[in-house]
């Protein structure tokens, strides 16, 4: 069961990390349906305040289609080449540095991508099974979660345009560039250099066109031994 608000926490902004690739749309869900399915879930815990939800991670394992559709929807999308638990804890870190308490952070990801705080109201959608460690489980009681949320929400969507950002390049795109601009630039020779310096910098060193290289990016080489209750 998720926490619920105080009177000072009910107000408060309130941001939405979220691991899209842990903690998936689920299949053949209209992903314009997440947001408010999100934002249900926050009120009926007493959560009203300013809302930013943020799908971090590998964006490039996930179809067009669905990033498109929560772009769409009002939804930031911020590509990460650690996958999500690293980029997250980054984004957190931002995030706290502009939001000073108090605020609300739903951790939907690996809960050791956070640093342990007592200033700011960090909780997960549900109680994980494991205190640390993410498993399967989790995911599936996530897509159960937005599927019973759904079924409330009806068909609302929302119309606004999420924000993108590449954190290999650091480039921001406001949501007036479209996300047909932000899936160029992931596919494009200046990204794949700098992604291919970062994950894989010897054998960078060797290949004239890094275009013609093949690998899957699961980098998973940071170990991070933060940890907080859920
Ligand atoms: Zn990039």
């Amino acid at each position: 069961m998720m926490k619920k608000a105080t009177a000072e926490e009910a107000v408060a902004v309130t941001s939405v990390f979220w691991d899209i690739k842990m903690f998936p749309v689920p299949p053949g869900f209209d992903a314009r349906r997440v947001g408010p399915c999100i934002k249900r879930l926050l009120e009926k815990y007493g959560y009203f305040g300013p809302l930013t939800i943020n799908a971090v991670g590998l964006l490039t394992d996930v179809h067009d289609d669905i990033l498109g559709a929560l772009s769409s929807s009002g939804i930031n999308t911020y590509y990460g080449p650690f996958g999500a638990s690293a980029d997250i804890m980054w984004l957190f870190y931002e995030w706290t540095q502009k939001n000073p308490p108090p605020t609300n952070i739903l951790a939907i990801c690996d809960r050791t991508g956070l640093r342990p705080t007592r200033e700011f109201n960090i909780f997960g959608p549900f109680s994980y099974s494991s205190p640390r460690y993410f498993r399967q489980e989790d995911a599936i009681n996530w897509i159960s979660l937005i599927l019973a949320e759904s079924e409330a929400v009806g068909e609302d969507t929302c119309s606004e345009t999420g924000e993108y950002f590449c954190s290999i390049c650091y480039r921001y795109d406001h949501p007036g560039q479209g996300f047909e601009s932000f899936k160029r630039h992931l596919s494009s020779l200046e990204h794949t250099r700098k992604k291919l310096a970062l994950l894989h910098p010897r054998r960078e060193m060797f290949e004239e066109d890094p275009t013609i290289v093949r690998f899957q990016p699961e980098a998973s080489f940071f170990v991070f031994g933060f940890n907080i209750d859920f």
